[in-house]
């Protein structure tokens, strides 16, 4: 694996990202909502550099098999009472932009008072949306990776660096 983003990169980029957040928001109380699975070691670093009154809820949803881009499935039965709250949207990365596109349209449809999206990651010339999340970490390049919450077919998700996933990795994985 050819590593992307050591974890001293990334634990800058989340900071930095952070300290947007915190400046965008001031005091004001703020709702979390994750996507899940993806999401999950961005949210643990990033709601502990956050300062304002924070609740923290997720939604579910999956849309690769591999490294296939696939069809996109929404599970909001957990997700928190947003209405009338501000809502930051958190994701992993940013690829067509469609998954985000979608869940952003669900919760709008509950009614949250402003909602905004925060990403790790955006995979550059992929979208297929004519907007961008409102803070992003870093910019990459379109390759498929793991670790940092990534997964390849649910693993890697523990590494604490970005890397990019190659064939001979993928060799190993599904052996
Ligand atoms: P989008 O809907 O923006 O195309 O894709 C977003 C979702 O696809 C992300 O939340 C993530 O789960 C998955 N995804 C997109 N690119 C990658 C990648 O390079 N590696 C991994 N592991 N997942 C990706
Ligand atoms: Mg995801």
């Amino acid at each position: 694996m050819k590593i992307l983003l050591d974890e001293k990169a990334l634990n800058d980029g989340v900071q930095e990202m952070a300290r947007q957040i915190n400046e965008t928001y001031g005091n004001q109380p703020l709702t979390i909502v994750g996507v899940l699975t993806g999401s999950v070691v961005l949210m643990a670093d990033l709601i502990r550099k956050l300062k304002m009154p924070l609740r923290v809820g997720v939604v579910q949803t999956s849309s690769y098999k591999g490294t296939e881009r696939g069809t996109l499935t929404i599970n909001a039965e957990m997700m928190l009472d947003i209405t009338g709250q501000d809502v930051l949207l958190i994701d992993d990365i940013f690829d067509t932009g469609n998954t985000l596109q979608e869940v952003t349209q669900r919760i709008k449809d509950l009614g949250p008072s402003s909602l905004r999206s925060a990403v790790l990651l955006l995979k550059t010339g992929c979208q297929q949306v004519d907007w961008r999340p409102d803070f992003i970490a870093f910019d990459i390049p379109d390759e498929f990776v793991v670790g940092y919450g990534l997964d390849y077919n649910d693993v890697y998700r523990n590494l604490p660096y970005l890397a990019v996933l190659e064939p001979a990795d993928i060799a190993t994985t599904d052996a």
